[in-house]
């Protein structure tokens, strides 16, 4: 029998090995933004068309290459970047492995166009399928130029696999943000479909948050600064009112390098202890330095997951720097932790909180929001109390009774429709108004068969449910028109959602646009919301549809319309739905007996329970 092993062809190989680097466009912009960065380019464009699926575009004005480097750039292994074993264990660059572009070519259209400062003329390289197509002298300016188009178009099976133009484009904008935040001191420019979407000027990393997050974050920035032999870390915080459902405010860069670190992040999360709510995440955007002997950045091929060789020192030394920056801006009350014997010599956990330094923390703008040292989380939790006060009272200004249903009920009314078990239920209407007694979270009623006795919130719960669920069967919903369009600052990601999301939006009742990159303009709301109601009800809408996307693509959006209810219904509180009028409306549900999580909204108290109740000894 013939021998059968043969050495598989090189575009076959590069063809694989994309399989692990390239999944998606982002991941093309992940490690042409890379390579740019490494070349030393001070400025990067990036130009995208069709979510990436069009045409990826790299323009940097870096070293760029000479013709024969940019052949060789696209050979598997080839890379400028290390040259021995030893090489490995010092990494100052983002890319070291050679593979990228090998990858990319063997899964793409590409075409470069590089110059070098000291070469008259740059070249131009097509590349097709890992097949060199064309190669010519060219006049282009110094640095590089590599446009990536029809992104696996040899390959259909990947191709078809590709998510939806929105989802593609918000992983390839989270990427260009975690690279952006990365290098403050860089110039970077993003473009979609031929809209210029970020231009970020370098500047400091403050100014980059702010560029990036929006400037609604720029208040609640507390900086996070220490320094030691060892390591460094540097960067920012959010105030406790920043945090949020989702991790989409973490950013978390070690040697410019973003990384993913559950066990990081725990150390980051437990610094704010009772500071927020369970499952909220708090803002960060935090750079670690550290000699790159250090760490390990080789574990991941997508490398956002590395190893260090003491992970409880960090641990511990993140911790601590995070809560002596929260203490020192009298966010949490001052340190007392035990900590290893390593820990304490460094200077977050050394240095106590001198006179000095807190002398100028108080100076500055964020200690004009907090009080006397240690009471910063009374105070916080009471600010919350006022907006959560004024909040309430907001929402729906007036909402008499017979407005509840702004839709009028297509299926069910008080006679018809309830199942048999409540057809003897006769309210105590109008005529007799102070028949409902209320006594904290409980309305009190007779009914033919016995008491009746409701549970106010998950009434009003149901209520507000159903009444969302017929507003979205309307062809067209009913809008209140704001004499004064309001604004809201949003982050550049979660934009991108609120975009996926307008047509629910709309089909509930809001009129809004979004503009530019941070900023939506809200020009009407839900009948009965107010303004402050339906910045809440969007926030907690957005946050949904950050958790779990798909719940936009449920038909009914089930979990949408519970989610709003609920802020609604919490906003409400008393005064909204009168109290008789709660009943009637209950009662005029599809499912009155059922709260939105499944438990009993109401039970009746008939004379044989009373009777079983009072016999007890
Ligand atoms: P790696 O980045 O791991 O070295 P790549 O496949 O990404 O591997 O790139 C291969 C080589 O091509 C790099 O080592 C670098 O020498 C060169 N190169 C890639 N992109 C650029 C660029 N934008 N400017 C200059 N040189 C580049
Ligand atoms: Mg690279």
């Amino acid at each position: 029998m013939k021998d059968i092993i043969q050495l598989m062809p090189d575009h076959l190989a590069n063809q694989i090995a994309a399989g692990e680097v390239v999944q998606r466009p982002a991941s093309v912009v992940k490690e042409l933004m890379e390579n740019a960065l490494d070349a030393g380019a001070t400025d990067i464009q990036l130009i995208v068309k069709d979510a990436g699926k069009e045409l990826i575009q790299v323009v940097d004005n870096g070293c760029g290459m000479s013709p024969m480097d940019a052949r060789m750039s696209f050979e598997r292994h080839a890379t400028s970047k290390i040259r021995s074993i030893d090489d490995l264990f010092a990494i100052h660059t983002m890319g070291f492995r050679g593979e990228a572009l090998a990858s990319i070519a063997a899964v793409a259209q590409v075409e470069l166009k590089t110059r070098r400062e000291e070469d008259e003329l740059g070249v131009l390289l097509n590349i097709e399928a890992s097949e060199l197509k064309r190669q010519e002298p060219v006049s282009c300016p110094k640095g590089t130029n590599f446009a990536i188009r029809n992104l696996f178009y040899n390959v259909p099976a990947r191709r078809k696999f590709l998510k939806s133009n929105t989802s593609e484009y918000k992983h390839i904008v989270e990427e260009f943000i975690r690279i952006a935040m990365a290098f403050p001191d860089i110039n970077f420019k993003l473009f979609h479909n031929n809209a210029e979407q970020f231009v970020l000027n370098a500047g400091n990393l403050k100014n980059r948050v702010v560029d990036l997050l929006g400037n609604r974050v720029e208040k609640s920035l507390i900086p996070v600064s220490e320094k030691t032999e060892l390591l460094t870390i540097e960067g920012f915080v959010g105030k406790p009112s920043t945090a949020t459902r989702s991790r989409g405010n973490q950013f978390f860069f070690v040697n410019n390098r973003f990384i993913r670190s559950a066990y990081l992040n725990h150390a980051l999360r437990s610094a704010y202890e009772e500071l927020i709510e369970k499952d909220a995440y708090p803002l960060y955007a935090l750079r670690l330095e550290l000699n790159a002997d250090r760490v390990d950045v080789n574990v991941h091929p997508s490398k956002q997951e590395v190893k260090f060789d003491d992970e409880q020192m960090l641990y511990a030394y993140l911790q601590s720097a995070v809560k002596h920056a929260l203490a020192k801006f009298n966010v949490a009350p001052s340190l007392d932790f035990t900590l290893n014997p390593e820990i304490q010599n460094v200077d977050a956990v050394r240095l106590p909180v001198s006179d000095e330094t807190k002398r100028q923390a108080q100076s500055g703008f964020l200690a004009n929001h907090f009080s006397e040292k240690g009471r910063a989380h009374l105070m916080a939790s009471r600010q919350d109390r006022e907006e959560w006060e004024q909040q309430r009272s907001h929402f729906f200004p007036s909402w008499p009774a017979a407005q509840t249903h702004v839709e009028p009920s297509a299926t069910s009314s008080v006679s018809g429709g309830l199942p048999d078990v409540f057809s003897d239920i006769s309210m105590p209407k109008s005529d007799n108004p102070s028949g409902t007694l209320q006594w904290g979270a409980y309305l009190l009623t007779t009914v033919k068969s016995g008491f009746l006795l409701v549970h106010r919130l998950r009434a009003k719960e149901r209520i507000l449910f159903e009444s969302l669920q017929r507003r979205m069967q309307l062809e067209k919903p009913t809008v209140q028109q704001l004499l004064f369009p309001f604004e809201m600052e949003l982050p550049p990601a979660e934009l991108i959602l609120v975009r996926e999301a307008l047509p629910f939006l709309m089909a509930i009742g809001f009129a809004l646009t979004v503009e530019g990159q941070h900023k939506i303009v809200v020009s009407g709301l839900p009948p009965n919301i107010s303004e402050s109601g339906g910045r809440q009800v969007l926030s907690v809408l957005i946050e949904q549809i950050q958790i779990s996307p798909l719940a936009l693509k449920d038909p009914l959006k089930k979990v949408l319309l519970e989610k709003m209810a609920r802020s609604m219904a919490q906003g409400s509180q008393t005064n909204i739905l009168n109290d008789d009028s709660l009943i009637d409306e209950l009662f005029a549900c599809d499912e009155p007996q059922q709260s939105l999580s499944g438990q009993r909204n109401f039970i009746i108290l008939t004379s044989e329970k009373l009777n079983s109740l009072l016999s007890e000894r």
